[in-house]
């Protein structure tokens, strides 16, 4: 059985494959990560090979076998191509670091249109570019943690509950989360925060909201975060993007 699939696609990985395909993983929206092939996307009268390119976003139409793992695009056209992404090495890192995130996940088969919108914004975000690209890679972050079911709580003190303040530090253990003064001693120490650094990470976490930030302060928050993704979620091997460059 074969149905025909027709969804908005974010390219999140591209290879060349035999003498003229290329073989390509998609964030869908309607049906989370597929791998696909392009039959001719290499030969020069192929309308979809310049098409299907990383970080792209189309819309892709695809013959969906269940038991097939790379299906058969038969369709491919460009939503939108993030030039200002491509041609700035800086931006180029952050998105490459979102694509990478949904590529080492499990988000095989499974729609999630709330985070495939999210992506899609993201990448539009870092195109246009009012701010610098890791001001919204930590949005993202921030972002992906909560759809993802691994959202940290900021409000409390995980150990004895009281509300945490504005110019405080506080220290944070990958298992239990946010520590106050009081609570630290008695846990191991993942992480700390300045007073400054807590500050930004509570701005940052809230939305529609400007934040003023140091580049310095939001590398130390990707820092924090790839670490706490790579403690939760096994799959997760770091982010390669972020350091290659
Ligand atoms: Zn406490």
């Amino acid at each position: 059985m074969s149905e025909i699939i027709k969804t908005k696609a974010v390219v999140i990985k591209k290879l060349d494959y035999g003498d003229t395909s290329k073989i390509a993983t998609f964030y869908t929206e309607d049906y989370g990560k597929i791998t696909g092939i392009i039959k001719g996307a290499r030969t020069a009268k192929s309308k979809m090979g310049p098409v299907v390119d990383i970080l792209n976003t189309l819309q892709i139409v695809y013959y969906k076998k269940e038991n097939r793992e790379v299906q058969l695009i038969s369709k491919a056209e460009l939503i939108n191509h993030h030039s200002k992404i491509k041609e700035d090495l800086d931006k180029l890192k952050f998105a490459s670091a979102v694509a990478e995130l949904l590529l080492h996940l499990n988000l095989e088969d499974e729609a999630h249109p709330k985070l495939f919108k999210g992506t899609v914004k993201i990448l539009e975000l870092m195109n246009e570019s009012k701010e610098v690209p890791e001001y919204y890679f930590i949005k993202y972050l921030i972002f992906f943690l909560k759809e993802l079911g691994y959202e940290i709580q900021l409000e409390n003190c995980s150990c004895c509950g009281n509300n945490t303040e504005p110019g405080e530090g506080y220290f944070f253990n990958f298992n239990s989360g946010i520590l106050c003064m009081n609570c630290k001693n008695d846990q191991l120490i993942s992480f700390e925060f300045s007073p400054e650094l807590f500050n930004l990470l509570m701005c940052l976490s809230r939305r529609n909201n400007e934040c003023k930030y140091s580049v310095k302060d939001l590398n130390r928050l990707i820092y924090f975060f790839e670490k706490y993704i790579s403690y939760h979620i096994p799959e997760f091997k770091g982010l390669k993007s972020l350091h290659v460059y």
